[in-house]
């Protein structure tokens, strides 16, 4: 079972992985939103690199802005389905995520919850008091990600998946990233380095 996998040791603050969905999980769909499981697809090797992550650390979160649900495009029971599906697909290859968090909102309104801001981390520190962000990664292919993980003094993996990403705006950050993969597999070969 994949609990068995977990690092148990008590009174240690716990090593955490926070990943983005789209662009590091599944094919990101560019200008537009996953809605329902069909359009979901793990990008290659995924799965493989999730069940091996996930006896690295102690917990594993999934991290998502999800503001189609803001715009009308989709609802949050459509948004549902989707992880769901997700979960059973890395739970039936012995992955393991502890929690899919997500924001609904859209970015006009500079939710709390929207990456970069920190909402979604903090109630996963609620949820999980023993979460300690000195000791987590944050993975994800996008500026708001490493800025997100920035913030919260974890270290930041920066997935190179985004053709479409602003230079210039990543040039303004390179200092806020630890380490740079071209994927999660990558990041999964070096991970032992990174947690140490
Ligand atoms: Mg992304």
């Amino acid at each position: 079972m994949a609990a068995e996998c977990r690092n148990n040791d008590t009174g240690m603050k716990k090593k955490s992985l926070f990943l983005d969905r789209d662009g590091v999980i599944n094919k990101r769909i560019v200008d537009g939103y996953v809605r329902n499981p069909g359009e979901f697809h793990f990008l290659d090797g995924v799965l493989d690199v999730i069940s091996i992550l996930a006896r690295k650390f102690d917990y594993c979160f999934v991290v998502t802005n999800q503001q189609g649900i803001a715009k009308g495009l989709m609802t949050e029971k459509d948004l549902q389905n989707v992880h769901d599906e997700m979960l059973e697909d890395i739970m039936k290859a012995n992955g393991r995520i502890d929690r899919v968090y997500y924001c609904p909102e859209h970015h006009t309104k500079n939710p709390y919850c929207r990456k970069p801001n920190p909402g979604m981390a903090l109630q996963a520190q609620k949820d999980f008091p023993d979460l300690d962000f000195e000791s987590s990664v944050m993975v994800g292919d996008s500026i708001s990600d490493i800025e997100f993980g920035y913030r919260l003094n974890m270290k930041t993996v920066f997935i190179e998946t985004k053709k479409d990403i602003d230079i210039e705006k990543l040039a303004e950050i390179q200092n806020k990233i630890d380490f740079s993969f071209a994927s999660l597999k990558d990041f999964a070969l070096h991970s032992d380095k990174i947690i140490a």
